[in-house]
C-alpha cells in the first residue's frame, strides 16, 4: 500500500481529499490527512462576523463532516517534514511516511512582527478580523463603540484575500450609516501599497468608491510600531497615524513546521511551480492554497481552481507523465461594497481585472468591475456554495480552472 498525505483539513486540504478519493485505486493507496483542529472554518465569512450579518456558528462547521470515507485523519499538530527520508514528524513524536505529501497548511496572522501591535490593548483598541476570535471580539466591540477614528490598515502584502480590508471599509461605511453615527466616524484605509488594490485597472474602480464614501486613503505606510496606549501608528519615514479604533491586517505567514523543515522563504512560504503546483523541493512534494509562494491571490477560489490542475497532475506524477503547466493563476473574489452592492473580478496571472459580463459573455448575469445587487446576492450565495460544492470537490457549472477571456472588455494594452 502506498501512502499519499495531505497536510491540512481546510479549504485546499479537504477539496484535494475529496477529489483524490475518487481517483485514486482504493487499494493502492491510502489517503491520510494531518490537522490540528476539530473545526472547519468558512474564513470569508469572518468579515461579516463584526457587523452582525454572520453570527459565530454560521462560519464553523466540523472537519470530519467534509471528510469522505476511506480517508485516514490524523488530529494532532505538524512538528516539520523531513524531506530527505519522506516522513511527516508530529508533534506526539509519530512518524508518517509518504510517498506523495501535499502540502496545504495555509497562512495565517502574526501580529507579533510589528512591535506594539499585539500589547496590552490588542483586542481593546486594536483588532484583527482574520481569525475567528478577532471577528467575534470586534463584533462585540462595535456594538457599543461611541465613534471616532477608525483605521482600516494592511501590515504588508501578500494577505489572504487582499480585497477584504476594503470590503471592511466599505461594509463600515455602511454599518455606521444604517446606525445613524456615519458623522462621528471618521474611516481611513491605511495601505502599504500606493493605491487601494494591487491592479491598476480596479485601484481606478476602488479609489473612487472610497472618495465616493468618504473614506481617506493613507498610501505608501510601511508601518514601524504602534503605541497602543496614545492610539498611535508610526511607518519608517515617520509619518503618524492617530486611532481610536485599529483593525488591522497583521503579516500573514505561512505556518512554522514549514520554518521547522528548513525549506520556507522569509515568510515560510513553499517554493512551488507557479503552474504545476509541484514543490521546487522535492518531486514528491506539491502544494495548494495559501501555502505556496505563487503569485496567485491567497483566496478559496483560487484553491478550488488549484485543486482541479492538481489533481490532475498527482494523477500525472503516478502514472510517470509529464505534469500540465495548467494552472494560470485564476482568481474570481466579490468584493463587497456596502449597500447591499457587489463588484466581481476575474482575472491571472497575465490578465488584469477588466470590465465585462460573467460567467456567460454578453449575458451575465454578473457584472465584473461595476457594481450590482446580482453581485452582493453573489457573495451572500457562496457560503452554500463552499460548503456544498467546493468542499466536497464538486464541480461549478460553467465556472473553468483556468480564466475565461469570453465576456471579457479587452483593450489595446491588456489583449
Ligand atoms: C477575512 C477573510 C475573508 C476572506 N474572503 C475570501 C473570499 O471572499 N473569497 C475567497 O475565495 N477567499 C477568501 N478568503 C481566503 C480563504 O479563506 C483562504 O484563501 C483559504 O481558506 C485558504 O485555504 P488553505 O487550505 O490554503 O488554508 P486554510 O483553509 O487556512 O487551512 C489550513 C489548515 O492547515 C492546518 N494547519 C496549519 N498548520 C498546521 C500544523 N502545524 N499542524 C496541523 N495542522 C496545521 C490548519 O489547522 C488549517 O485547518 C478570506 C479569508 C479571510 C481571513
Amino acid at each position: 500500500m502506498k501512502n499519499l498525505v495531505i497536510l491540512g483539513a481546510g479549504t485546499a486540504g479537504t477539496m484535494m481529499a475529496n477529489h483524490l478519493v475518487k481517483k485514486l485505486n482504493k487499494k493502492e493507496w491510502q489517503i491520510t490527512l494531518v490537522d490540528q483542529f476539530k473545526s472547519h472554518y468558512y474564513q470569508p465569512g469572518f468579515l461579516f462576523i463584526p457587523f452582525g450579518t454572520y453570527q459565530p456558528e454560521d462560519v464553523r462547521r466540523t472537519i470530519d463532516e467534509f471528510l469522505p470515507k476511506g480517508i485516514q485523519l490524523i488530529r494532532e499538530k505538524i512538528d516539520r517534514i523531513d524531506k530527505d527520508t519522506d516522513t511527516v514528524i508530529l508533534e506526539n513524536g509519530r512518524n508518517v511516511k509518504y510517498d506523495i505529501l501535499i502540502i496545504a497548511t495555509g497562512c495565517k496572522i502574526a501580529p507579533e512582527e510589528v512591535p506594539g501591535m499585539k500589547g496590552d490593548t490588542w483586542q481593546k483598541n486594536i483588532f484583527d478580523f482574520y481569525t475567528f476570535e478577532g471577528s467575534c471580539a470586534l463584533a462585540k466591540k462595535l456594538e457599543t463603540w461611541p465613534g471616532g477614528k477608525l483605521v482600516v490598515h494592511i501590515t504588508e502584502m501578500p494577505i489572504k484575500c487582499p480585497v477584504a480590508p476594503l470590503e471592511f471599509s466599505f461594509l463600515a461605511d455602511d454599518y455606521f450609516t444604517k446606525k445613524g453615527m456615519r458623522d462621528k466616524v471618521e474611516i481611513s484605509y491605511v495601505t502599504p501599497l500606493s493605491g487601494a488594490f494591487t491592479k491598476p485597472k480596479t485601484t481606478e474602480t476602488l479609489n473612487y468608491l472610497l472618495k465616493e464614501k468618504n473614506i481617506k486613503i493613507v498610501p505608501d505606510f510601511a508601518v514601524e510600531h504602534i503605541e497602543g496606549e496614545n492610539g498611535k501608528m508610526y511607518d519608517y519615514g515617520g509619518e503618524v497615524v492617530d486611532f481610536d479604533l485599529l483593525v488591522t491586517i497583521p503579516t500573514n505567514m505561512g505556518d512554522e513546521c514549514i520554518l521547522r523543515s528548513g525549506f520556507g522563504d522569509d515568510l515560510n512560504y513553499v517554493p512551488t511551480d507557479k503552474n504545476t503546483l509541484q514543490s521546487k523541493v522535492k518531486e514528491n512534494i506539491f502544494v495548494i492554497g495559501d501555502a505556496t509562494n505563487i503569485p496567485a491571490s491567497k483566496a478559496g477560489s483560487v484553491a478550488h481552481f488549484e485543486a482541479e490542475i492538481l489533481t490532475e497532475n498527482i494523477l500525472k506524477y503516478i502514472q510517470g507523465k509529464p505534469l500540465n503547466p495548467e494552472f494560470d493563476g485564476h482568481a474570481n473574489c466579490f468584493i463587497e461594497t456596502g449597500k447591499g452592492k457587489a463588484l466581481l473580478i476575474d482575472f491571472n496571472y497575465d490578465v488584469e481585472p477588466l470590465k465585462g459580463k460573467f460567467p456567460f459573455a454578453g449575458i451575465g448575469p454578473l457584472n465584473l468591475l461595476e457594481e450590482s445587487a446580482f453581485n452582493h446576492f453573489g457573495k451572500m450565495a457562496f457560503k452554500w456554495v463552499y460548503w456544498n460544492m467546493l468542499l466536497p470537490a464538486r464541480k461549478i457549472p460553467f465556472v473553468t480552472p483556468t480564466m475565461s477571456r469570453a465576456g471579457k472588455k479587452f483593450d489595446k494594452e491588456t489583449v
